[in-house]
């Protein structure tokens, strides 16, 4: 038997209705807050994210679905038509793409989407609209060692406000009304047990100092840390904080926090955020440790838990990254963002609310009865479709015995009977299956009478 692959999952119904009612509420929350959607592709060149989210991050030195592309996207010389005035040119392109092929183009699976929108936002010059709120929904891709919350595919729930500085991108009011904004959306989806841990990171001269700082308080107690963090020490001593090693963790509690090496400015941004979100009434904690795991956050940096979760308790991540744009090669674009985990949402959310609770179940359900009646049957499902009703139908081969234990089966409240006498009278048989109450309905009727009775 063939099987998914490791860390990969089927989403089956009714479990795909909770996604749905999710994306929906989700949707309808950026609706309100003027955010649109933008797609981008499910892979990019590898060098955008070694870029975009840093070399020495977890993400980037470990988890990437990384390839090798040998068949570039040009087009070989043969869609020329025959003439000797199209030979130097072929001759030209076939070069081109001979030398394509043996170079090749390192491709990577997405594993996270703010690279991909930076990217769309250079390539397309999106700062001639201004300040950009953009929205995305999709999955992502890390080779991760899978557990309960933890997958290699997994969906994100994201979005970016980006754009020039003059369109108000710098604002600590972007900061808070991006967390004013997950706060109503995990309110919506009843989610209510979440905490918000926030954090400054500072500015890049502040981060700066901090390293500095980082690497001395280091030096003397590095040698008793693992690998990972021994290179860190030297490399980028920032990510340090993502270790997870637990003898490492005493080390990391004495090492200095970003606080202390905040200057005025950034001191100051960070506060104007706090005022706004005292102002609005979401509650926050400070958490002084939280770096996040991309390289080019700067200022706010939060995180959402949730108890329900346990290990993987970070249902979405997110924060300022002033410096992005500029490190992609494109011009300075303050922004801020963040990225839902929907899977781990959609989890939390099973516990208040079970699939089968957001499923809409059948209207009525049509049992065709005797030969030639599917084709009476279809009419009226077509006909009742018309009215916004979930309709569905059996087969005319079907004893009515078997159609009342499918329609039971399925959650129908009504089931609609389609033999040759209702079919002559044009009234059909309407059993409310709950009750067992049967009446006659005319044709002209039926969608009126199937809607009232709830
Ligand atoms: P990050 O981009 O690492 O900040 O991730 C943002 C959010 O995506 C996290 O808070 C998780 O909820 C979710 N997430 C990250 N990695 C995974 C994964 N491997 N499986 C499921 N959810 C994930």
């Amino acid at each position: 038997m063939i099987k998914s692959p490791r860390g990969t999952r089927d989403l089956l119904p009714p479990d795909t209705a909770l996604w749905n009612f999710v994306e929906a509420a989700v949707r309808d929350v950026f609706r309100a807050y003027n955010f649109h959607e933008i797609r981008t592709p499910i892979f990019e060149s590898t060098e955008l994210f070694v870029r975009g989210v840093g070399e020495e991050t977890d993400i980037v030195s470990k988890q990437m679905f990384t390839w090798e592309d040998r068949w570039r996207s040009l087009d070989s010389g043969d869609n020329l038509p025959p003439g000797p005035q199209f030979e130097a040119i072929k001759q030209q392109t076939d070069a081109m793409y001979a030398a394509s092929r043996r170079r090749g183009q390192s491709l990577t699976l997405r594993p996270e989407n703010t690279a991909g929108v930076v990217r769309a936002y250079i390539e397309h010059k999106l700062w001639d609209r201004g300040l950009n709120k953009l929205f995305y929904i999709g999955p992502q891709f890390r080779r991760e060692r899978p557990q309960k919350g933890r997958y290699r595919q997994f969906y994100q729930i994201g979005a970016e406000v980006i754009g020039p500085a003059s369109a108000g991108s710098e604002s600590p009011a972007r900061d808070a009304e991006i967390l004013e904004l997950l706060a109503t959306l995990l309110d919506r989806l009843g989610i209510t047990k979440w905490t918000l841990e926030l954090n400054s990171v500072g500015s890049s001269s502040d981060r700066v100092k901090f390293n500095d700082a980082l690497r001395q308080a280091l030096a003397p107690v590095v040698e008793k840390m693992c690998a990972d963090c021994q290179r860190r020490a030297v490399t980028n001593p920032l990510r340090v904080f993502d270790c997870k090693v637990p003898e490492d963790q005493p080390i990391i509690d004495t090492l200095p926090t970003i606080t202390q090496f905040l200057s005025d400015e950034s001191r100051a941004h960070y506060e104007a955020v706090k005022q706004i979100l005292n102002a609005v009434g979401i509650p926050y904690v400070e958490n002084p440790r939280l770096v996040r795991g991309l390289d080019y956050y700067t200022h706010t940096a939060f995180e959402f838990t949730h108890r329900a979760l346990g290990a993987q308790n970070a249902i979405l991540g997110g924060g300022r990254y002033d410096g992005l744009s500029e490190a992609l090669g494109g011009p300075a674009a303050p922004g801020i963002g963040f990225a839902i985990g929907e899977d781990r949402l959609v989890l939390s959310l099973m516990e208040t609310e079970s699939a089968e609770s957001v499923v809409r179940k059948p209207d009525v359900y049509i049992a065709p009865l005797g030969a030639g009646m599917n084709r009476q049957a279809a009419r009226l499902a077509r006909e009742l479709r018309r009215h916004d009703l979930v309709v569905d139908l059996g087969d005319e081969s079907f004893r009515l015995k078997k159609s009342f234990e499918a329609a039971d089966k399925m959650g129908a409240r009504y089931i609609l009977i389609v033999g040759e006498n209702e079919v002559a009278a044009d009234a059909f048989a309407l059993k409310h299956l709950a009750s067992g109450e049967q009446v006659t309905v005319p044709r002209a009727e039926l969608a009126q009478r199937i809607l009232r009775k709830k």
